[in-house]
């Protein structure tokens, strides 16, 4: 493996050549950020495909989400041609809004990507200002020296687009998030045929999802998803509720028809259902009379005739569904009879949020149906059998798996090498590859890493507070104050403040006596020469106090010490 050593000296020649390197997505679910680079590498140019985001796990306390670290790509910003955007789910283009101003390159993305990028945009105040180009459904187009193509496929939201690369060298093909379906209820199906066009013409490598490569089979059909909804929800008596993934305009679409199939009145509640609606008519993906009234109607609607589309099918604590659940929504209630449709699927670590949701309408008396219930959801991402429809119709001589873990990786590398594909290469995310011309390897590691954006700011995220707050958590803080005056006489009683400790020891006596007593025994045992040593008071005062409070409680707490000179 070449070692990184700076701009001139990253690469494997002077000779031309296409690289590619993830700065997210490879090795995870989330924050897919991608770098194509052509030409020699003392003189590359560069294309960036997504900027998305992630959310932040359980040892990200107080993180809102977690970005990309760009630091590479940002010391090469004069040779970044553009940012494409495959389409705008948050995790390809959740980080644009925070992380574009480091670029400032052009962007470019198709009608109903742009729109919802330019809604975020319009919510935050308007305050960046996005050059985006808005390029057609399966256009082609230049972005400095790249020539691209947007072939259409299907996924969970409109319009996501797969990319073909043509280079001097040879012809990559970026699947973005795909599935096959030819009925997929909103906009064109997946375009077969000039997938199986582009394998004739010739593919050298696939850069490919990931996310079933452990799953069998083929994904079922939205068409097929609506009908079995609409058939559940003609069974029902009294009141349904459905709750999905905001996003997914089919899924909004198909429970809009079945309102009308079966005689009842949609309503809709959470406010970025009603973002993705107005963006999905401006782009027509919605007819325009779809009509939906507002969840403060909910309640003068007759049980039999109201049908409630819902947020928080992810458990988010904020969210319709979960206000719903605790019976805390303003306008909402549901109770005994009612049926609630979970219609999606848990993203992994929102299985126990989602959990509770559920517990809490089954107290209220509703009835729950899931995906394992019954059809009411299927998935947006190649399962098996569609991975190896892809690798028939493309035929690549490489495979570059992405958009996964990396147990998901290798095994999407497994399966295009039992359907022939000559040679794959599992890499993560900072390890760039020289895809063509010639044997794919591994050339260089570029920096990489997370950032939070923590409330306004955007932070680091080795170092810093979210390192303080994950020990604040285990083991709580004790502050103390003490005022010493210049001849080294402690001029007052010391102050203690306790956060997260137990109030007493095992033998009841209140922990905070505990910490003073050890506060004064400390400073009387210094001779007042070295109470004017501020530091080593500090060190002093803290040392003895976690000591202490560790042999009362069998846990060393952060201890704080502020020392006034007076
Ligand atoms: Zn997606
Ligand atoms: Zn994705």
């Amino acid at each position: 493996m070449a070692e990184h050593k700076g701009k001139t000296a990253r690469g494997s020649g002077g000779e031309s050549e296409l690289v590619f390197v993830a700065l997210g997505g490879l090795g995870e679910i989330g924050m897919n950020s991608y770098l194509y680079g052509l030409g020699p590498s003392t003189a590359r140019k560069w294309l960036m495909v997504d900027l998305g985001l992630t959310f932040p796990n359980a040892n990200e306390p107080g993180v809102d989400i977690v970005l990309p670290d760009l630091r590479f790509i940002e010391g090469e910003r004069e040779n970044l041609a553009g940012l494409l955007l495959t389409h705008a789910h948050e995790d390809h283009i959740g980080a644009v809004l925070d992380l574009w101003p480091k670029l400032k390159c052009p962007i470019y993305a198709t009608p109903f990507t742009a729109g919802m990028l330019n809604a975020k945009v319009a919510e935050n105040g308007g305050r960046v200002k996005l050059p985006i180009n808005i390029v057609k459904l399966g256009g082609r187009f230049n972005i400095g020296p790249f020539d691209l193509e947007l072939v259409t496929l299907a996924h969970s939201i409109p319009e996501p687009s797969a990319v073909v690369f043509r280079t001097p060298h040879g012809t990559v093909f970026h699947t973005g998030d795909w599935k096959l379906d030819a009925t997929p209820l909103i906009g064109q199906g997946s375009d077969d045929k000039r997938l199986q066009e582009l394998g004739a013409e010739g593919i050298d490598v696939v850069i490919c999802d990931s996310t079933n490569a452990m799953r069998q089979g083929r994904s079922p059909s939205e068409v097929e998803v609506a009908a079995s909804i609409t058939k559940i929800i003609k069974g029902a008596k009294r009141r349904v509720a459905v709750t999905t993934f905001a996003s997914n305009v089919a899924r909004i679409r198909a429970v809009a028809d079945a309102a009308v199939a079966s005689g009842r009145q949609l309503v809709i509640s959470g406010r970025a259902m009603h973002r993705v609606i107005r963006v999905a008519k401006d782009t027509g993906y919605l007819p325009e009379d779809l009509s939906a009234l507002d969840h403060q109607q909910f309640g003068y609607i007759e049980a039999e005739k109201v049908l409630l589309l819902a947020t928080g099918s992810q458990g988010e604590s904020r969210a319709a569904m979960a206000r719903i659940a605790e019976d805390d929504h303003p306008a909402i209630t549901l109770g005994k009879g009612d049926l609630v449709i979970f219609s999606s699927r848990p993203i992994p670590g929102n299985e126990v949020s989602i959990g509770n949701i559920q517990n809490n309408l089954v107290k209220l008396g509703c009835e729950i149906v899931t995906d394992s219930d019954a059809l009411v959801h299927v998935t947006g991402h190649p399962r098996r059998d569609e991975l190896k429809q892809m690798y028939t119709w493309l035929k690549p001589k490489l495979v570059v798996p992405m958009h996964g873990e990396p147990r998901h990786l290798n095994e999407n590398a497994k399966l295009a090498r039992e359907m022939g594909v000559p040679a794959t290469q599992v890499a993560y995310d900072g390890q760039m590859l020289k895809l063509l011309p010639g044997a794919a390897k591994h050339i260089d590691t570029i920096p990489i890493g997370r950032k939070y954006r923590d409330g306004k700011l955007i932070i680091p995220s080795g170092e810093g507070p979210v390192r303080e707050r994950r020990r604040l958590a285990v083991a709580g803080i004790v502050m103390v104050a003490v005022a010493i005056d210049e001849r080294g006489e402690v001029v007052a009683d010391p102050d203690v403040a306790l956060d997260g400790v137990p109030i007493e020891t095992m033998d009841g006596r209140p922990m905070e006596d505990l910490v003073i007593k050890t506060v004064d025994a400390t400073l009387d045992s210094m001779a007042p020469k070295r109470r004017k040593d501020e530091d080593h008071v500090r060190d002093a005062i803290r040392r003895s106090v976690r000591a202490a409070v560790d042999q009362a409680w069998g846990k060393k707490p952060i201890v704080k010490v502020l020392v006034c000179l007076v």
